[in-house]
């Protein structure tokens, strides 16, 4: 048997879905030690890199993760990335046959690091197109797109095409006062160059209508009730007759815009609207390769009040000026190299790894018509096991029920088979070339949190990130 000693498991990646993973299992299971690997030099995930700066009450969830981290049996494995990501990366690198040879578990928690396309003429080519996932790592910090610079001077008009939460973050972060923002910890590179912004009119597109529209009551009121920012009123054509008759939430996001579309606009200094039934088919730029408009066909829906509508285009072609665009269409997660050839099954269609609902990683190996055997000791969670959507909360329920597959495997002893002495980091570190390496530690992370917090007093903010675009630049003084 093996669970006659503690369980060592491996997680790879430190946000909400990897903390909360070790969180359960180690109040499940007596003395297991878990490594947490992060690519990046500091820990949270999108709890630091995605969540709006002006939103702290959000990221209180940290203050539990610092609890699991403050374990003599955690280990946290900083700027250190599990498989191989590639040039942009300068970080420690270890391969993912390293890490399922040293543990007995292993769960993949690394998130979704890329951003789905629109597919259409212009996107890739000219300049003045942001994602979003670039947009609001940049003003969070994130070490990748600390170069990104975004130009927001070239004229009155941005267009977000999406209607999500995320959709709604970048539109606040347009329309906001300044004052407002300085005082989080948005980064000051980001202060600087919203203070320079010449956006004034900001229309958040659709392909649907509002009664199936993603963003929550929260989100839109807070853009409702941003100072000197008025509201253009919605096409109520495409309002449902009797919203009194609606399911509690969806009632009040639709009462939430009739209201707002009763208020004034003219004499607003910004303003936003919500453009919904319009598919982006082509991006235009001027003679200098920089966008100028963008090209919209009208769709149609099967049935407008029906959440679950069908959509359709019409043939009509509209434009809307546009000095800068994002998209904001949704995240996507990508396989970590290696995991074909150890047998992992990852779905490049929805980008998740193929899992039994719990986070028992399927094995790459099944026929054709044949159901998939989980591979021992191989798990997921968070937005690689069940896709890019839901909030922390959510991200924790899934957490939990991986947490109590492991657990439970563990303690029936069904799932760990083989030998193996299960070193852990001590074994990882004996196949890498650690001379190369500059591992940030927990208390690392201590450090750079002080510092960081230490210059956000200085210029009356809670917190200013360092967000040096090379990783190696976080050497830390001894
Ligand atoms: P992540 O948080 O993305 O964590 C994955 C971690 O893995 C990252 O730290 C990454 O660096 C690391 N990693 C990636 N690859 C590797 C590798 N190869 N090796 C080692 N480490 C790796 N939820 C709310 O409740 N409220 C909000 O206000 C809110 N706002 C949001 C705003 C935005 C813009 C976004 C995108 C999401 C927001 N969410 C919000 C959702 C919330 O952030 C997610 O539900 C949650 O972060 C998903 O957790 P995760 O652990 O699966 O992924």
């Amino acid at each position: 048997v093996r669970n006659d000693r503690p369980l060592r498991m491996a997680v790879v990646g430190s946000g909400p879905a990897g903390f909360y993973t070790a969180y359960r299992v180690m109040s499940k299971i007596d003395k297991a030690k878990v490594d947490m690997y992060e690519a990046l030099p500091v820990p949270f995930g999108l709890v630091r890199f995605g969540v709006a700066p002006d939103h702290p009450e959000v990221k209180n969830c940290q203050d539990k993760f610092e609890e699991v981290a403050a374990s003599p049996d955690f280990t946290f494995v900083g700027n250190t990335s599990v498989g191989d990501l590639g040039t942009h990366f300068d970080g420690c690198t270890v391969p993912l046959a390293s890490l399922m040879k040293h543990y007995d578990a292993v769960v993949f928690a690394y998130g979704a690091a890329r951003d789905k396309k629109l597919g259409i003429p212009g996107e890739s080519r000219l300049k003045g197109i942001y994602s979003a996932r670039e947009f609001v790592g940049w003003y969070n910090g994130l070490p990748e797109f600390a170069d990104l610079a975004p130009d927001l001077t070239r004229g009155d008009e941005a267009v977000i095409v999406g209607q999500g939460n995320v959709a709604l973050d970048v539109a606040r972060m347009l329309l906001e006062n300044v004052d407002v923002l300085r005082k989080s910890d948005i980064t000051e590179t980001a202060i600087d160059t919203l203070l320079k912004s010449r956006i004034k009119r900001v229309h958040i597109v659709g392909r649907r209508g509002p009664m199936q529209a993603a963003f929550t009551i929260k989100e839109i009121r807070e853009l409702m009730k941003l100072q000197h920012v008025g509201f253009h009123p919605v096409d109520m054509a495409l309002m449902p007759p009797e919203i009194s008759k609606l399911p509690r939430a969806r009632r009040r996001l639709m009462e939430i815009l009739v209201k707002g579309s009763t208020a004034k606009v003219d004499g607003a200094a910004k303003s936003w609207s919500l453009d919904f039934c319009q598919s982006p088919t082509e991006f235009v730029g001027d003679a200098n390769g920089h966008l100028s408009r963008t090209v919209f066909e009208k769709t149609s829906l099967s049935d407008p009040f029906d959440a679950a509508s069908k959509v359709s285009g019409t043939g009509e072609k509209t434009d809307m000026a546009s000095a800068v665009a994002f998209r904001s269409i949704g995240y996507k997660s990508v396989a970590l190299p290696g995991f074909a050839e150890t047998g992992i099954s990852f779905d490049d269609r929805t980008g998740v790894i193929r899992n039994d609902g719990l986070g028992r990683v399927f094995s790459n190996k099944a026929h054709p018509g044949e159901t998939p055997a989980p591979l021992a000791g191989v798990y997921c969670a968070g937005w690689v096991k069940r896709g890019p959507t839901g909030v922390i909360a959510s991200t924790m329920e899934d957490a939990f029920s991986t947490g109590d597959a492991i657990a439970t495997d563990w303690t029936s002893n069904a799932r760990f088979a083989g030998g193996g002495q299960s070193l852990g980091l001590d074994g990882v570190k004996g196949d890498i070339d650690t001379s190369r390496c500059n591992i940030i530690s927990w208390n690392d992370w201590h450090k750079i949190d002080k510092a960081e917090k230490a210059r956000g007093q200085a210029i009356g903010k809670e917190r200013e990130k360092s967000s040096r675009a090379r990783q190696t630049c976080w050497k830390l003084q001894p």
